[in-house]
């Protein structure tokens, strides 16, 4: 970085997180600059006449106009390799050792950390040999990072050539286990391979092929399993007002959904949420493979006291990450809360900048940045080959869920807008639920899922599924013109079969989709304990039908004991609910007949 003038420039200005400078020859967009004496990090975000405009990721108070601006001519990269799994990092992926260094002022400004651990030798075990041809994305080798995650090491995308070096053994993160003979690279010639690469963030990882997303990410909760449910590899926005339950559910996600591994990206809010994962994750068990759930998840921490454009570093070195490992094979699922804070970033350095606001003073591009980077999730065929003796090819998945919080929970605005023109299954919180207690506070009514994945629930869980599910949707449709025509005339307006469809809604909403992220059992449901309980609900509706149609008066339906063995079927364990539902579901039979009903 030293030497050469050109690579060093002074500062004209500063505003806040953004800063002038001019001298900066050989500048380009997106470079990495060091701002001041405290060489604080910013990336060069426009380029006008001779004068370089940074945004900064670091407090910038102190800062003094004519202090040296230092050019890296690099971008932001992220650093993968093994040791990601477990890490915790801020915005510009510098580790956080502990959550109580998190929230005080701890990050000392303009320190650079390494973000993996430099000293760990991991076992690297070659798949391919010298003299092999290999391409971009090859499987080199691999080491076992964690109990599930096998770390595979490819060669970097755009390279390709002969091996002439290959080492088997226990190396650090930054010695040579390989190495490429560039083919028609004269200048470069051969290229070294170590466990760690690095990739610029704001570019997506290149893949061989996309993949239409062909079935849902299973997350363990129950109302967006069974009736909004979003595609491995898809995307799914979650807006909700202050204390609707956004974060709660992306935790829920973190902790249950069905992915290899786990990218959590905290953005802008405060540090106490972030305090909760990193207190409990170390104590939880994946529920898939028993593994420590830290072996699995990276985690973000860019909380409300950092500085706000880090933000938006966060967020790229987040996706950046899940694509590496959707790179080497698995399914990741990257959450992101809340990708609102990273909008207000987007605005304060664009009214900094004095662009043209666009709606609400976002700027113009607001939809296009939104776009970019939801489209970086995905189901698809990697680069490259897998190395193992099929030499097949890897699939792989990024799912993306964003929190989007508007303001007054009002869906109306440019961020939730946005992010619903680009994502697939829209999530909507509701004040009325939360405020009535019924989590998860996702409206029935408002939420969708543009995934139809009929055929592989019918394959997969049961050739019912797909009516019994309409069923229970078509109720609780039902059940809200029902309680208008009451709000309207009173309930003396309704039939028996309709104050029916009111009783049998209730049971929908109360003792299906209402889940609590705190009980020890509820938290995580099975597809299989959820197809049950829907069926033994729907088995109830059936026979209160055939009971009114006898004549039978709702009061003593609704008395029977067995109504209350259906509102504990959440609490069943998953291993016995099959079991044990059935039963119940004998016993709603039994009752019936008893009142004379067959
Ligand atoms: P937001 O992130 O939208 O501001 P939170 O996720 O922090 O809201 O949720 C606010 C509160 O709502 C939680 O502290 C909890 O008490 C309650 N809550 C939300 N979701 C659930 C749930 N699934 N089960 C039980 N309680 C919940
Ligand atoms: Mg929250």
């Amino acid at each position: 970085m030293s030497g050469m003038n050109s690579s060093t420039g002074e500062i004209i200005r500063i505003a806040g997180p953004v800063v002038g400078a001019r001298g900066l020859e050989a500048i380009r967009l997106f470079d990495v600059v060091h701002i001041g004496e405290m060489g604080l990090i910013g990336e060069v975000i426009r380029l006008t006449g001779n004068t370089a405009i940074i945004q900064v990721y670091e407090d910038t108070s102190g800062v003094r106009v004519g202090e040296p601006v230092q050019n890296t001519s690099l971008p932001l990269v992220a650093h993968l390799g093994p040791g990601l799994l477990g890490m915790v990092y801020d915005g510009l992926q510098r580790p956080l050792k502990t959550l109580a260094d998190m929230s005080g002022d701890f990050i000392h400004r303009g320190v650079s950390a390494s973000p993996l651990p430099e000293d760990i030798r991991w076992k690297f075990t070659p798949c391919v040999q010298i003299g092999e041809y290999v391409n971009s994305g090859d499987v080199l080798g691999s080491v076992p990072e964690s109990q599930t995650i096998d770390h595979r090491i490819m060669v970097p995308p755009g390279q390709r050539g002969r091996v002439i070096e290959i080492r088997d053994g226990n190396f650090k993160p930054s010695e040579v286990v390989a190495s490429i003979d560039l083919e028609g690279d004269h200048i470069n010639g051969h290229q070294e391979i170590t466990l760690i690469s690095r990739w610029p963030v704001r570019r997506p990882r290149p893949v061989q092929t996309r993949l239409t997303p062909n079935r849902p990410l299973i997350t363990g909760t129950r109302i967006i399993d069974t009736l909004f449910p979003m595609a491995k590899g898809g995307s799914a926005i979650i807006p909700g007002g202050f204390g609707t339950g956004k974060t709660v559910v992306e935790h829920s996600l973190a902790r249950w959904a069905e992915a290899d591994v786990v990218v959590y990206v905290g953005c802008g809010e405060r540090g106490n949420e972030m305090t909760e994962v990193l207190e409990e994750f170390p104590t939880l068990e994946d529920p898939r493979s028993g593994a420590p759930l830290m072996e699995r998840t990276v985690l973000i921490a860019n909380t409300s006291n950092m500085p706000v454009a880090a933000r938006e570093a966060s967020i790229y070195t987040g996706i950046t990450i899940a694509e590496y490992y959707r790179d080497m094979g698995y399914d990741v699922l990257l959450l992101a809360d809340s990708t609102s804070r990273w909008g207000e970033a987007l605005r304060e350095i664009s009214g900094r900048l004095e662009e043209m606001p666009g709606e609400e003073g976002y700027p113009a591009y607001l939809a296009a940045r939104l776009a970019e980077f939801y489209e970086r999730s995905g189901r698809i065929i990697c680069l490259g080959k897998s190395g193992e003796s099929n030499g097949g090819h890897r699939t792989g998945s990024v799912s993306v869920v964003g929190a989007v919080s508007p303001p007054g929970g009002d869906f109306s605005e440019p961020m939730t807008q946005n992010s619903m023109r680009v994502a697939g299954t829209f999530w909507a919180l509701d004040y009325d639920l939360s405020r009535r207690r019924h989590f998860p506070a996702i409206n029935w009514t408002r939420s969708y899922s543009l995934y139809n994945f009929n055929e592989w629930y019918s394959g997969q869980v049961a050739s019912d599924w797909v009516e019994l599910t309409a069923e229970a949707m078509a109720l609780l449709q039902r059940e809200v013109e029902l309680l208008e025509i009451v709000q309207l005339v009173g309930p003396d307006a309704l039939a028996e079969a309709e104050r029916a469809v009111l009783v049998v809604a209730r049971m929908l909403r109360e003792d299906f989709l209402q889940q609590s992220a705190y009980h020890e059992v509820d938290r995580f449901c099975t597809l299989e304990k959820a197809y049950w309980m829907l069926r033994a609900i729907m088995t109830f509706y059936h026979c209160t039908q055939t009971a009114l149609e006898a004549d039978l008066p709702l009061v003593e339906i609704m008395n029977l004991a067995v109504v209350a063995d259906i509102a504990r079927m959440k609490e069943l364990r998953v291993d016995e609910a099959k079991t044990t539902i059935n039963a119940i579901m004998d016993r709603v039979r039994l009752s019936f007949s008893e009142l004379g009903v067959d």
